[in-house]
């Protein structure tokens, strides 16, 4: 089979790769001049748990799937990671009920090793923490996610695969049973498929609507949640990532660490309708209460804009947090074409199993 990927994020990556494995003849388009770019580019890095997302949902399945595979494949690769733990906290009463949620979730959805802490445990793994309880994922952990990236693609280059950089795929079309494929750039031309996956991160949909034959309303709209980081310079007060409980539209401003050992706090919720990675630094403030919560200690004037990301979302504020999209033929009627939307968090962690499911789809 030879197959088009679009998009060389984590995501388009992964399923390069395990079609290459799988013995596809592949060819990965990136529009940028780099891999790596998008959205990947601008994550806190974490491998999550699985422990936040309704059991069955697609994103707790790949998400605990995913951990595990990404694990083994940084091991296998020399790709840094850390399995550092993380603690979940309630920093008031009526916050102990969601680690509770959360903690039945984490067990519905195969997330065996979490542990409710009281206050004095949680202090006692990390002094300068102020909580009333805590949830402890000893499995969490932070990864180099550029690392990962280019390991992916030597593994799809390895396996045969291209990736052809600078390559805007502009439209398809499926004639006679294979796809035509127009793209643009320096060349522009047409190229002929039999297996096409949309990995296209925040344009996804942009792609969808340009591929004909797809019914316009099977492709979800779009929501842009902006979540900007900042630094914090010094030695790190923690060990481990500290988030507070979930606020909507996101994981809550938390703590994560590099490898380096480095603070990083972020990303809050903006609802913007077209992408900006600016960092206002007149968010500090807001940053400042919302970190002192659980880290009294944060000192005066600390805090430096880093970077921001954008969520590419299937559903907006006030809305039930949406599902990953996994549309095959079965979703919307055209062979050998799989596409995917809403792959925010946890897309990093859950990239390789998402890529065997794609996979699954295309060479069933
Ligand atoms: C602020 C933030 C924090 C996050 N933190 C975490 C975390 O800690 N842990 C975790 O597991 N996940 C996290 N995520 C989620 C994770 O980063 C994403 O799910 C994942 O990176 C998505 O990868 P992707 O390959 O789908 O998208 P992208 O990385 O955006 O890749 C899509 C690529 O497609 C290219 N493209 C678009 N259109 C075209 C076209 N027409 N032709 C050719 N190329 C095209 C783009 O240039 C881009 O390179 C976070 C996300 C955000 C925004």
């Amino acid at each position: 089979m030879e197959a088009l990927v679009v998009g060389a994020g984590v995501v388009g990556l992964a399923i390069a790769r395990a079609l290459a494995l799988r013995g596809a003849s592949v060819i990965l388009a990136e529009e940028a001049e780099a891999i790596g770019t998008g959205v990947s580019a601008r994550s806190s890095e974490v491998i999550h748990g699985g422990m936040y997302y309704p059991p069955g949902s697609l994103r707790a399945r790949h998400c605990v799937e995913g951990r595990r595979r990404l694990v083994g494949f940084c091991e296998s690769h020399g790709v840094p990671y850390r399995l550092c733990g993380k603690l979940i906290v309630a920093t008031r009463e009526e916050e102990r009920p969601t680690l509770e949620t959360i903690f039945s979730r984490g067990a519905e959805n195969g997330v065996e090793d979490l542990n409710l802490l009281g206050r004095t445990e949680a202090v006692a793994l990390e002094p300068a923490l102020s909580c009333v309880a805590a949830l402890h994922s000893p499995a969490t952990g932070i990864v180099d996610s550029h690392a990962l990236m280019l390991a992916l693609l030597g593994d799809v280059e390895d396996a045969g695969g291209v990736l052809a950089l600078r390559t805007p795929i502009e439209s398809a079309a499926r004639r006679a049973g294979r796809w035509h494929v127009r793209f643009g750039g320096a060349a522009p031309d047409e190229l002929q498929v039999d297996g096409l996956v949309n990995a296209a991160g925040l344009g996804a949909q942009a792609l969808a609507r340009r591929i004909e034959g797809l019914a316009l309303g099977s492709v979800p709209r779009q929501v842009l949640a902006k979540g900007s980081y900042f630094g914090c310079g010094g030695r790190s007060a923690f060990s481990r990532l500290i988030y507070p409980a979930p606020v909507e539209g996101g994981l809550g401003i938390h703590l994560t660490l590099d490898l380096a050992g480095r603070m990083r706090f972020g990303p809050d919720v903006e609802w913007v309708e077209t992408p900006n990675y600016a960092v206002d630094p007149a968010r500090a403030k807001n940053f400042e209460a919302a970190i002192r919560r659980y880290w009294p200690g944060l000192p005066d004037g600390r805090l430096v804009p880093d970077y921001a990301g954008i969520r590419p979302k299937l559903s907006g504020p006030g809305e039930p947090a949406a599902d990953f999209r996994i549309d095959g033929p079965a979703e919307h009627g055209l062979p050998g074409f799989v596409q995917l939307f809403g792959i925010e968090s946890p897309g990093l962690t859950a990239s390789l199993s998402l890529a065997e499911a794609v996979a699954d789809q295309l060479m069933a």
